[in-house]
């Protein structure tokens, strides 16, 4: 399995601040990695699998769960699911 990619960057705090963004919903990376599976899977080979559909199933499902930020890296080993 290739190494997940981390979303990070800066985050804008006010006037020309910014701090380095050093945490991720986890939530999310969750929801993208699952629809990416289960759109390659057999049970969902009728539905349109376009960049936009896509994107609207990650948001409403995303709009429908708790969100779970972490910190670090490090932070994502604390999650049990
Ligand atoms: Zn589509």
């Amino acid at each position: 399995m290739s190494e997940k990619p981390v979303r990070n960057g800066r985050v804008f705090l006010f006037e020309g601040e910014y701090m380095e963004r050093e945490y991720t919903n986890v939530m999310e990376e969750i929801v993208v990695t699952w629809v990416q599976v289960l759109m390659s899977g057999m049970e969902y080979q009728t539905f349109c699998s376009c960049r936009k559909c896509k994107n609207d199933i990650i948001t409403l499902s995303l709009n429908n769960l708790p969100n779970y930020y972490v910190t670090t890296e490090g932070g994502k080993g604390y999650l049990e699911i």
